[in-house]
């Protein structure tokens, strides 16, 4: 069952106006903006003043989501964001679970005495808020925001430019709605933000159909040259260096979604993409049915995420990130052929 606190009090506490702070995680993806935004709007609405902090810049085709040119990326702005976090009565934490996934922010955040929100559907949260919207069963940050909206008694106040940042995070958490975590009441709560104004095609547009030639070119090199076929495990990966990255001039956002293409092709279970950026090693994790990438992540790659969808890191080079994760590889093979 779902962790509701009593959201009564919160309720009471949002009916005057308050400083809101309303973070998201590292690299923000269309749920973590989409479900930010979409409660920046809801609040404004309601007369709060309101402020969206990502720890790092998010990918261009994200610019359109409504509020976005008020948003504080405090990697550029960062005295900016902790005088915001200093002054908040209440700090919002959506889209993730533990203070180590914002970085700086995270102690600025523990330091603070105002009263803290989780708004989540990861796995493992952290005991660091006073309440806790919480659901690993929900396909998105923004569904939960619809929820949160529902238990302030707030549908019918769900506008146009709310229901296009959440019908955003939905789309994009579930895979375009085709991820084992959409369920009918996630197809209920989307059909109720059409209604409410979404144009679904149009951000379908925005989202998926926003692609530079060099993006595209990336990807050509990265499944042809790239992407290693490990029949004998039903797994793949796709591993790119920052040469690499640069040779197709690079830009925030262009790998986003890699990862699945592996685990596109008959029979492959597990999908790995490992890519240098700047020195630092990220790993995207994918699987489909029992193989848990969550446990997987966190056990080898100081990560975590969902049972299917996982992310993590390494401070080991490109090469010896790949061995490393070749080696795991035997230790899995029974889980991964018998499916
Ligand atoms: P992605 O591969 O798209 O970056 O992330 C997949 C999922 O894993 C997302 O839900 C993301 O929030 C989560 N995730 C990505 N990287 C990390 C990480 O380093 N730590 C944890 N705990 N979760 C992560
Ligand atoms: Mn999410």
């Amino acid at each position: 069952m779902p962790k509701t606190s009593n959201f009564s009090a919160l309720k009471k506490l949002l009916s005057k106006p308050k400083d809101v702070v309303i973070v998201t995680h590292w690299s923000p993806d269309g749920d973590a903006m989409g479900s930010s935004l979409g409660l920046y709007n809801y609040l404004k609405n309601k007369k709060h003043s309101v402020t969206v902090i990502v720890p790092n810049d998010y990918p261009d085709f994200l610019n359109w989501l409504h509020g976005n040119n008020k948003v504080v990326n405090a990697s550029v702005s960062g005295l900016q964001a902790a005088k915001k976090i200093k002054a908040a009565d209440i700090i919002f934490c959506l889209d993730f679970n533990s203070l180590s996934r914002i970085g700086e922010l995270g102690k600025e955040i523990a330091g603070t005495t105002a009263v803290k929100v989780i708004i989540d559907h990861h796995q493992q949260p952290e005991d660091f808020a006073d309440y806790l919207l919480h659901n690993v069963k929900s396909s998105s940050t923004c569904e939960l925001i619809y929820d949160f909206i529902q238990l302030m008694g707030d549908t019918k106040k769900i506008d146009k430019k709310i229901a296009e940042c959440l019908y955003t995070g939905i789309m994009t958490d579930t895979g375009s709605f085709r991820f084992p975590s959409t369920s009918a009441k996630t197809l209920k709560i989307t059909a109720a933000l059409v209604e409410a104004g979404a144009n679904n095609s149009e951000i379908h547009n925005r989202i998926f159909d926003d692609n530079t030639e060099d993006r595209l070119k990336l990807l050509g090199h990265a499944l042809v040259e790239k992407m290693v076929v490990l029949k004998e495990y039903n797994a793949a990966y796709i591993s790119l260096s920052n040469e690499e990255l640069s040779r197709f001039n690079f830009k925030k956002g262009d790998t986003e979604g890699l990862v699945n293409y592996p685990l596109s092709i008959r029979g492959i279970k597990f999908s790995v993409f490992i890519v240098e950026k700047d020195g630092i090693i990220k790993m995207s994790f994918r699987s489909k049915g029992k193989f848990d990438v969550n446990t997987f992540a966190r056990q080898y790659f100081s990560g975590g995420g969902h049972k299917n969808a996982a992310g993590g890191a390494s401070n080991l080079s490109l090469e010896a990130t790949v061995n490393k994760f070749l080696g795991t590889l035997p230790l899995y093979k029974k889980e991964l052929i018998g499916q």
